[in-house]
């Protein structure tokens, strides 16, 4: 007869979940919410939808490409002035766009690195992914080493 999860009819069965998701340490969760420890391992083996797991990454895909967008600003910010430095001759500005765009360089890289890093074979499939791939390749444009670089990273 299966038993029944006091976890999956606890009233915060989606705090708990959430929780779980986040990679809380189950002991201490079931302590916080007063369930039993084993009966939580259980759920979160058995039970937790991994629905909930994929909403997750999804979310975390989202804020990925926030800081995306907030980097691909910043570059493109950095590549006018570069561009007016250059036509006015002002060596002094070019040189400081070009630290700029360098650091926004190393930050997309970095971005890439952890995508690689942290992603889980739901993620490499999901189409946020695949768009914020995509996107930081298009970022890396101008930058032809560092964007094979990152392709060659993320295609492994
Ligand atoms: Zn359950």
């Amino acid at each position: 007869m299966p038993r029944t999860c006091t976890i999956c009819n606890h009233p915060d069965r989606e705090r708990i979940d959430q929780a779980l998701v986040e990679g809380g340490a189950y002991r201490v969760i079931a302590k916080q919410y007063g369930v039993s420890a084993p009966a939580t391992f259980r759920h979160k083996l058995n039970h937790l939808p991994k629905a909930m797991v994929r909403a997750h990454e999804a979310k975390q895909a989202a804020s990925a490409d926030n800081l995306l967008a907030n980097v691909c600003s910043l570059q493109k910010r950095a590549n006018r002035i570069l561009r007016k430095a250059e036509k006015s001759e002002d060596h002094r500005i070019a040189l400081s766009a070009i630290r700029e765009l360098r650091n926004t360089v190393e930050l997309l890289a970095r971005l890439a690195g952890e995508l690689q890093e942290g992603t889980t074979v739901n993620v490499l499939v999901s189409p946020e992914y695949q768009a914020l791939r995509s996107k930081v390749i298009d970022a890396l444009a101008p930058f032809p080493e560092a964007r094979v670089a990152v392709a060659e990273a993320l295609r492994e």
